[in-house]
């Protein structure tokens, strides 16, 4: 349980899906370095990449089984 600068309760906050990090409401309008990205906030540009990173390499684990090679599509 946390409280905030202002001595009010927090309510809500929320959790960067990739590392976890807890991001409180700022009055300075929120933890610097957060970034939303497809609705959801993340504590850095660098988790973003990290999610997108992961997403990619996990598409093509379930797409391509074996080939010579590695993105034949994108010629
Ligand atoms: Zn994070």
């Amino acid at each position: 349980m946390k409280f905030a600068q202002n001595r009010l309760y927090i309510e809500a906050y929320n959790k960067c899906p990739n590392c976890g990090l807890l991001l409180y409401e700022e009055p300075s309008g929120g933890v610097s370095g957060a970034v939303t990205f497809e609705g959801r906030l993340f504590c850095s540009p660098w988790c973003v990449n990290w999610t997108v990173d992961r997403r990619r390499r996990r598409a093509a684990e379930a797409a391509v089984p074996a080939s010579t090679s590695p993105d034949p599509a994108r010629a």
